[in-house]
């Protein structure tokens, strides 16, 4: 039988951080992290468009958000020379977009919640600054509200960053049946299918898994895992260049961002949130899902999504987002996007 302090569940951007977290805070704590696959980050950030962003309308989100920010940044001081290199933090912004004036009015009134709770670096682009800032996307857009902190990384040099700063933790890999053991009301231990390991404290950091570990020690976590889709191309529209934002469309926020030196990288949240579209076999909403996310992969999506934004910004004709070349070598992605009910 092991021992441990501390058994991190789940080896994504969310139980390395917290083993990281762990060491610089509590040195000397035995913390044991286990990974049901047989690699790091091998959940949802495999679909991820890695972004980040500062404008969120809840203060406590907002201030994990400014401490992450703070740690992507100055990589080099908290995880070592080179750090900064690897993890590559493009600091570009994320531009929402309006197209109509209620869509303005919407983006204004955003911008001016986020200043009553001291977010005064998010800007209200009105038509005459968005356009003046951002042409290459055309007459049709009439606002913006701007995030220039925002940005985006590689999320997988972060995982592995987080890991080799945190050299005293155990990581154990291809752990299987992973429950938690609770005596008199308190988890006492961990055990998987060949092993147990005696701790008094557990941190579920199994994203899309997590509802299902949660419930071996009687607690239902109030998340659900909601089926999304991503893809890359390795081509991008004249005008949407290296140095562009994340560009966020109207609802239902169809969104891309430049990705290596030719491509970008699209994404959004489609169809499950419609029962009515719905296919029967699709839950809206996956509690513990038993499914690859890869299940829910729709072969049109990377069409749909580009008529969307051509629709959106007016391009038409085989220009701009309705070009034809976006769709040749699309890489196609699915993962469960982890939310609380
Ligand atoms: C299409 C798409 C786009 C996204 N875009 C963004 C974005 O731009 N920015 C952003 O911040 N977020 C984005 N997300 C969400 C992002 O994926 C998550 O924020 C992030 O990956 C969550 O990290 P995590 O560690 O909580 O979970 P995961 O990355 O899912 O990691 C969970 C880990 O736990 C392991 N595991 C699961 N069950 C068990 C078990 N029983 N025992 C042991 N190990 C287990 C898994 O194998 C996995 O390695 C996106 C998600 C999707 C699907």
């Amino acid at each position: 039988m092991t021992t441990a302090d501390i058994v991190i569940i789940g080896g994504g951007p969310a139980g390395t951080a917290t083993l990281w977290t762990i060491e610089q805070f509590a040195p000397g704590t035995r913390t044991i992290l286990l990974e049901a696959s047989g690699s790091l980050g091998a959940g949802s950030s495999t679909a991820s468009l890695e972004a980040f962003r500062t404008c969120w309308p809840t203060h406590c989100i907002a201030q994990q958000m400014k401490r992450s920010i703070e740690v992507f940044l100055n990589a080099d001081d908290y995880f070592g020379d080179g750090a900064s290199r690897a993890l590559a933090v493009k600091q570009q912004g994320y531009l929402f977009c309006g197209f109509t004036e209620a869509q303005a009015a919407s983006l204004k009134s955003d911008v001016d919640h986020l200043y009553s709770v001291g977010m005064d670096h998010i800007e209200f682009l009105d038509t005459e600054e968005v356009r003046y800032r951002f042409p290459w996307l055309g007459d049709k857009l009439i606002a913006g509200k701007f995030d220039p902190v925002a940005g985006w990384l590689d999320s997988n040099s972060l995982i592995n960053l987080y890991v080799r700063n945190a050299p005293n933790a155990e990581i154990r890999f291809n752990v299987e049946g992973v429950k938690l053991v609770v005596q008199s009301g308190k988890v006492v231990g961990v055990q998987s299918l060949d092993n147990y390991i005696s701790t008094p404290c557990v941190v579920i950091a199994a994203g899309a898994g997590s509802r299902a570990v949660g419930r071996t020690a009687g607690v239902e976590l109030p998340i659900v895992a909601i089926p999304r889709q991503s893809f890359t191309t390795g081509w991008r529209h004249d005008g949407f260049n290296a140095g562009g934002p994340m560009v966020i469309g109207a609802a239902p926020s169809p969104h891309v961002h430049p990705e290596a030196h030719t491509g970008a990288i699209f994404g959004w949240e489609y169809g499950w949130n419609s029962r009515q579209h719905t296919p029967d076999h699709v839950q809206h909403a996956l509690e513990t899902p038993d499914s690859p996310a890869s299940t829910y992969k729709d072969s049109r999506f990377p069409s749909i999504t580009l008529a969307l934004l051509a629709r959106q910004f007016g391009h038409r004709d085989g220009v701009g987002f309705s070009s034809p070349n976006y769709l040749r070598g699309v890489r196609h992605n699915a993962g469960y996007y982890v939310r609380s009910m």
